[in-house]
């Protein structure tokens, strides 16, 4: 998005403010269904949790989009945005099976990561379709948090565990009719991410009722100029090889989903912030800014980089800042940063704020949601608003002492 366009969204609804440009979700989305146009049947699900807000979700939907969901309320979420629930996954982990039933009587493909939820499931409800997710075991992710393959991690079925995996599937007489894999974001190496399909074809011939094969997500986005990203294009014309000679071998034109969350929505968003003060100290400049990791937390939590324009003075001489928050805790969005002489009141607009940034967001230190906007057609549509007072103490029971 433009400046001009960023600064005045924010001046008209207020800041700080999460703004998501609409065509380039369109544009991330093309082009993933373009790198894999060689596959007669590909389906995209976007990973809601990504970022969940019930207009991006009818967008997808508009752009022909299916979701993944990994709790029963984002189930209900797509549920009222429209999705049917065959174009819904739901990917839990860790979740009670009483949840996994729930879903699952909605019509909402389950995807199972636990032989002991399978078992239990497969018992009560032989019939209804399940897919299994395999860890592969692949150290795929970019960083310890968001890698979810390796062999000490909670998700997935180990691939070690086959034979037993097999086994309950047999006394269950249950349908595997999908097998999927995830194993972590930020995936650099395409090298890395087609030898965990290879795993992933190997042990899909043990399932005769495949009707696809879910190779999850992970694509990684550049953060700043020349960072690397994942080669889409590449992937797509290497996968696509492999996959159309797995399903010749398998026999059946199988289904290729992707769940793509932040590849589909992380440079679509922008978090704009004022400055509420510029403090300097024996050895620093601070932009301290009116927000924190109670509205924007993946750099604290992932030492995610982000970059940081100052849409005020988007032709100032450029100096370093560190930028910090209003939360009384230390709260460092970026450390000895270049960015366009600061004033106070200036506009500061974090980029690659769409994925895992409004979804992250809470109420510490009793501060208030930011509102979320869309632009779409050169249009500036409220997607939320803003908290107020009211919903601080929404939900809270206040007790009279005085009895
Ligand atoms: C989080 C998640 C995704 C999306 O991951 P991104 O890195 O945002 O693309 C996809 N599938 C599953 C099962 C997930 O948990």
């Amino acid at each position: 998005m433009k400046t001009q366009e960023l600064l005045s969204i924010s001046k008209e609804f207020g800041s700080p403010i999460y703004i998501y440009d609409a065509k380039k979700i369109e544009n991330q989305y093309n082009k993933l269904i373009n790198a894999f146009s060689n596959i007669p049947n590909l389906r995209i699900h976007y990973a809601v949790k990504a970022l969940s807000n019930i207009s991006i979700l009818k967008f997808m939907k508009h752009l022909g989009s299916g979701i993944d969901t990994v709790s029963i309320q984002e189930v209900k979420l797509g549920i009222l945005a429209g999705f049917e629930p065959d174009k819904i996954i739901f990917t839990p982990n860790g979740v009670s099976i009483d949840e996994i039933e729930a879903v699952s009587k909605l019509g909402v493909q389950i995807n199972i990561d636990n032989l002991s939820v399978l078992e239990q499931f497969g018992t009560k409800n032989p019939r209804t379709p399940v897919c299994i997710r395999i860890n592969p075991h692949i150290n795929a992710g970019g960083n310890s948090n968001i890698s979810v393959g390796h062999i000490d991690s909670k998700f997935g079925i180990s691939i070690h565990q086959i034979p037993l995996l097999l086994r309950i599937i047999k006394n269950t007489k249950m349908n595997v009719n999908g097998i999927h894999m995830h194993t972590g974001s930020d995936i650099l190496d395409i090298e890395v991410f087609l030898y965990a399909s290879e795993i992933l074809f190997e042990n899909a011939m043990n399932f005769k009722n495949l009707e696809f094969i879910d190779f999850g997500s992970g694509f990684k986005v550049p953060y700043k100029k020349d960072d690397v990203e994942t080669n889409i294009e590449e992937l797509g014309k290497k996968l696509s090889i492999r996959f159309n000679e797995f399903c010749k071998l398998y026999g059946k034109e199988v289904d290729l989903v992707f769940e793509p969350g932040k590849f589909l929505v992380s440079e679509s968003g922008y978090f704009v912030t004022s400055v509420n003060s510029v403090k300097q100290t024996t050895s620093t400049v601070f932009a301290q800014i009116n927000s924190g990791f109670n509205h924007f937390i993946r750099p604290m939590f992932y030492n995610s980089y982000h970059d940081i324009k100052n849409i005020s003075n988007p032709k100032g001489k450029k100096r370093f800042y560190s930028v910090v928050g209003y939360i009384c805790e230390t709260d460092t969005f970026a450390n000895n940063r270049e960015i366009e002489e600061i004033s106070e009141g200036d506009l500061l607009a974090f980029k690659n704020a769409g994925a895992y940034s409004f979804a992250m967001s809470n109420n510490y230190n009793s501060r208030l949601k930011p509102a979320e906007v869309l632009w779409y057609k050169n249009k500036a549509l409220l997607i939320r608003h803003k908290e107020d007072f009211k919903d601080i103490l929404n939900k809270q029971i206040e007790l009279d002492f005085n009895l």
